[in-house]
């Protein structure tokens, strides 16, 4: 691919930016248009925190992507010289004795037979050290010290800083952009105001935006509604590390997550499930109960936070695929139209990796992660089983 080829990127979520930074550094001159600011508030993308881990089950390929985004995101600190990747470590426990084929077992297993020293956590050292976790509930589960949290509205901040400075062409609160088509080629990006962005080619990469935009693959991926809970307990000490790392509980079964306390003291939790499937472009509203949801759990599992200060809540929109697997490659019945997304709820922490595999896929090279992602047909009953924040 010619070096001077010319690129315009719908979408400044980690996909959009991170794919324009690699493909600027490979000599494309690239346009990046978002609908908002960057960071967009309502982005998949925004938010204080995202998990990162390498635990997959058995999952190799995405227990490979985590390693080596680990590895970066502690090279992307070094260079920042700001530590936006907390190494605050995973410990996801269970009500119930590790099962072989649960995600708790199966990624114990997986990844300390990849060398990884991993503490197996039993009631008595949940008591002894992490004590907000109610003991005799969760009875068998470990801890990953290589993993944590990163603040991911910031890094986009910073990511969206850097491909400027990198030369590449941003444009905010740009209104309604779509890709512009002349019969099955895509030609580049139109606005409702009439401003239009011709280029080589177009990369739609507007996370659970995508299949409104595209409605010719909305049968295999659409917008699914999570909820987010910030609470901000009067002393968030007992909620830091190390006694109150990254958690799961029982999160293969029941989608339960959270995270440490941050530096404004709000500890955030999250419940991955199968959420609502929503238009993007719909009001955001929790569904009702929702909060009692929360503190029920809350209360079983972590008693001292269950009656803590709600600070804020969110609703997030994962772009969820037929089989949970991302969705990056050129479009067989549109030339020049590429699309990045298909993020199914747990893509933030490849950050550090997305952008050489969404370059390599857009300029044919070979890539030994993007063929999962590939332009398939949906098939009854498949899942890959990766869906897990
Ligand atoms: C509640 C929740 C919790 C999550 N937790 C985790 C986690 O713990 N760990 C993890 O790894 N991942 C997590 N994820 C998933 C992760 O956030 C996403 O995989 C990732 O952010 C997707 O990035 P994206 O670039 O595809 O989309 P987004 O970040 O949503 O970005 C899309 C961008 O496209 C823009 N856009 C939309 N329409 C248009 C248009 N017409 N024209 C131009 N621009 C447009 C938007 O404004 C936005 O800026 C979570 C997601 C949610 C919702």
């Amino acid at each position: 691919m010619p070096g001077s080829s010319t690129l315009v990127i719908l979408g400044g979520g980690c996909f959009g930016l991170t794919a324009a930074l690699e493909l600027r550094q490979r000599g494309w001159q690239v346009t990046l248009i978002d609908q908002g600011p960057l960071p967009h508030p309502d982005a998949a993308s925004t938010d204080i925190s995202k998990v990162v881990r390498m635990d997959y089950a058995q999952d190799e390929q995405h227990t490979a992507m985590g390693e080596l985004s680990i590895r970066r995101w502690h090279e992307w600190n070094a260079h920042w010289k700001e530590e936006l990747y907390h190494e605050a470590g995973f410990l996801v426990m269970s009500r119930h004795s590790l099962q072989e084929e649960g995600f708790e077992h199966d990624s114990h297993s997986f990844i300390s037979q990849r060398g990884y020293s991993l503490r197996r956590t039993s009631s008595d050292t949940l008591r002894e050290m992490h004590p907000a976790w109610n003991h005799s509930v969760y009875r068998d589960g470990y801890l990953n010290p290589v993993g944590g949290w990163v603040e991911s509205g910031r890094v986009i901040a910073r990511l969206a800083a850097k491909a400027r400075a990198a030369g590449v062409q941003i444009h905010e609160n740009v209104p309604q952009p779509r890709p512009l088509f002349e019969g099955s080629r895509c030609t580049g990006v139109a606005s409702i105001s009439g401003q239009k962005w011709q280029a080589d080619s177009t990369l739609v990469a507007a996370g659970a935006w995508t299949p409104s935009l595209l409605p010719h693959i909305q049968d295999v991926m659409w917008a699914t509604a999570q909820t987010v809970f910030h609470f901000k307990p009067d002393d968030p000490s007992p909620f830091t590390p190390p006694q109150f790392p990254v958690w799961g509980a029982d999160i293969g079964r029941t989608g339960w997550y959270g995270f440490p306390a941050n530096a404004a003291g709000l500890v955030k939790v999250a419940n991955h499930g199968p959420g609502r499937r929503v238009n993007a472009n719909d009001a955001r509203a929790l569904p009702p109960g929702e909060e009692e949801r929360y503190r029920a759990f809350l209360r079983e599992t972590f008693p001292s936070l269950a009656s803590a200060p709600l600070h804020s809540t969110r609703v997030c929109l994962y772009c969820d695929t037929f089989d949970g697997a991302f969705w990056i490659d050129h479009d067989p019945a549109h030339s020049g139209l590429i699309v990045a997304a298909g993020d199914s709820g747990h893509a933030f922490k490849f950050t550090p990796v997305m952008g050489q595999i969404i370059a390599d896929v857009v300029e044919h090279k070979p890539n030994p992660w993007s063929h999962r992602y590939r332009w398939r047909e949906k098939t009854a009953g498949t899942s890959d089983g990766a869906r897990a924040s």
